[in-house]
């Protein structure tokens, strides 16, 4: 967990699991996520980690501690103006899929839903994202069983790397209810994706091309397009980063920042960072 995170998207990062069952990032083939790279140097030897990536294991009390992380409202972010004026974003499982199958639900009602919706969890907003939205709207029903709403500051949010993976964007639009925030992170971006259809059932779409070794090229024409798909929607967008492998229609491009993620870099018509306004 972290109080103050370099994602761009967000304030803080915490972690009520470590570890995951895997998807399209880390498999037989690919082993890209960075939190699975980071547990094969720390994991089983550094405190905080899972021992090992594959075997998901539960920290309780990490979700309390960070509900008690100072109010942010109304408190300018120098390194991330463009999240002033909102309460503190705070990014759920940056180093984990909480909703991996070994995490039952009344772990995740306890820990995460009982924090979030405290008297000090309430000054914060909690981005929970996942590649596993269709056991998150059994979670949300499961709740929803119990007499327990999804909490309004909780936005759930799901990955979309590649067109196959366009299939989690119905499970997630069955999380909460109509007033919850729903964000797509399509990010990395591995191949050209067709969103149209599911554009205007979004709240918010961060966007972002692949880095570290092994990253597949991402296309900036892809950010364009995206940029102005979403301005027709008028749905707000965020270009997190372009990634190591940069091309455009003329070649491949090069920046100072290995990610490509320091905006000044970028040509003007993608500098677009922009949240929901809640
Ligand atoms: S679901 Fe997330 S944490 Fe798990 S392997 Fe994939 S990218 Fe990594």
């Amino acid at each position: 967990m972290s109080k103050n995170t370099t994602i761009q998207w967000c304030d803080s990062t915490v972690n009520p699991t470590m570890g995951c069952d895997g998807c399209e990032l880390w498999d037989r083939n690919r082993k890209s996520c960075y939190a699975g790279i980071l547990h094969m140097r720390f994991g089983g030897a550094t405190k905080g980690y899972a021992p090992s990536f594959e075997e998901v294991t539960l920290f309780p009390g990490r979700m309390a501690e960070a509900t008690r992380w100072p109010d942010l409202r109304g408190k300018n972010r120098s390194d991330k103006p463009w999240l002033n004026g909102l309460h503190r974003l705070i990014f759920v499982s940056d180093m984990s899929d909480a909703l991996s199958k070994v995490v039952s639900f009344d772990y995740l009602k306890d820990e995460v839903i009982a924090n979030v919706t405290s008297e000090q969890g309430r000054r914060h907003h909690w981005l929970w994202l996942t590649k596993r939205p269709k056991r998150m709207a059994e979670f949300s029903a499961w709740l929803k069983d119990r007499g327990i709403e999804w909490p309004s500051n909780v936005w759930a949010g799901t990955s979309i790397t590649n067109q196959r993976t366009i299939s989690r964007i119905k499970h997630l639009l069955n999380v909460g209810d109509e007033e919850t925030i729903r964000f797509l992170s399509v990010e990395p971006q591995v191949e050209e994706i067709d969103l149209d259809e599911w554009l205007p059932k979004a709240d918010w779409i961060i966007h972002g091309g692949e880095s570290g070794h092994g990253a597949r090229p991402f296309d900036l024409r892809w950010a364009t397009s995206l940029i102005e798909r979403c301005r027709n929607h008028d749905l707000p967008y965020f270009l997190k980063q372009l990634g190591s492998q940069v091309v455009d229609g003329s070649g491949w491009l090069s920046f100072e920042d290995n990610h490509a993620g320091d905006w000044e870099e970028w040509p003007k018509s993608v500098r677009v960072r922009e949240l929901p306004r809640v």
